[in-house]
């Protein structure tokens, strides 16, 4: 290391650049990414014990998700934060619980928009814990990053923001939401999901959705455009050659079945994909940030527009 060297090249540096740094070239982040980063490493700890439906684990950490929702200053719907629901007797085991918080629409409060993640994961298995950091301890830190931005940032249209249980046995706490949800699906302008967006080893977010509801194209393309990550829409084709559908591989699937147009957004799977490896330090910070950069984006020009996306 050489630090006086250093040190003056700085100086020069700062001299030389006196006058144009005050030019304004780039976007300051609008989200914390420290914040995202702490709240996946709270939810993928240990002590969460893999967040499994039904578990003490699950439980703990429907407790910390509940304090941020009031540090937030999120509304409750009328039944609470709260939702039970029975996993249906062909699934069998306790109660799941999803927990929903609202943000009121300042100008069009009776249009809402879904924003949803899973906490749920796969608990411990055979001794060991999966702490499932990306799956999915990575959409729900961005998700309550989002409310804490809108909370500031007071949206036109009603925003309503899911944590979904028991999405690991087949996206049960979206179909129970569904079943009996704060708002009818007619009135779901769009349902945003975030599974899976904490990292990648090339830089790709995909989109799945647009194949289905083809009016949310230039939504997904206007924020591609603008993303610090490689957006790539997909993963929505029944019988695609190189790609899996995904349209039914996590929540969003039962909004689509009830008519509810999705985006969804999300990674590949990678080596440590439903795995005890799935650890919050294999996230990528720069990614998780731009990942929730990017949902932003989409959620601003959702808010907005007047068209109808059926
Ligand atoms: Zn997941």
């Amino acid at each position: 290391m050489r630090p006086a060297a250093a040190l003056s090249a700085l100086v020069l540096l700062a001299g030389a650049c006196a006058v144009p740094a005050a030019t304004p070239t780039t976007r300051t982040s609008r989200l914390d990414g420290d914040r995202m980063l702490a709240a996946v490493g709270v939810l993928a700890h240990d002590s969460m014990e893999g967040r499994a439906a039904g578990t003490a684990g699950g439980a703990r950490a429907r407790r910390w998700l509940l304090a941020q929702f009031d540090s937030i200053g999120l509304a409750a719907p009328d039944d609470g934060f709260a939702q039970e629901f029975a996993p249906g007797s062909d699934h069998g085991g306790p109660p799941g619980v999803n927990l929903a918080g609202i943000l009121r629409g300042a100008v069009r409060p009776e249009r809402v928009l879904v924003v949803g993640a899973h906490y749920d994961h796969l608990g411990v298995r055979r001794g060991e814990t999966y702490n499932g950091a990306d799956d999915n301890a990575s959409g729900v830190a961005v998700l309550l990053e989002l409310a804490r931005w809108f909370r500031a940032h007071p949206p036109a249209s009603t925003l309503v923001l899911v944590l979904f249980d028991a999405e690991e046995q087949g996206s049960l706490g979206s179909a129970a939401f569904l079943a009996d949800p704060p708002a009818a699906p007619g009135r779901m302008a769009a349902m945003v999901n975030l599974d899976m967006v904490g990292r990648n080893a090339g830089n790709e977010l995909w989109i799945a959705g647009t194949a289905h509801w083809p009016r949310l194209v230039p939504v997904a393309e206007a924020v591609a455009a603008g993303s610090a990550v490689l957006v790539r829409l997909g993963h929505d084709r029944a019988g695609a050659v190189l790609e899996d559908d995904w349209t039914f591989a996590s929540d969003h699937g039962p909004f689509h079945r009830a008519g509810v147009p999705f985006l969804y957004f999300g990674e590949e799977d990678h080596a440590d994909y439903h795995r005890p490896t799935d650890d919050v330090e294999r996230i990528q910070p720069a990614f998780l940030t731009a990942a929730a950069e990017t949902v932003l984006d989409a959620l601003l020009v959702l808010d907005t527009l007047t068209t109808p996306l059926r």
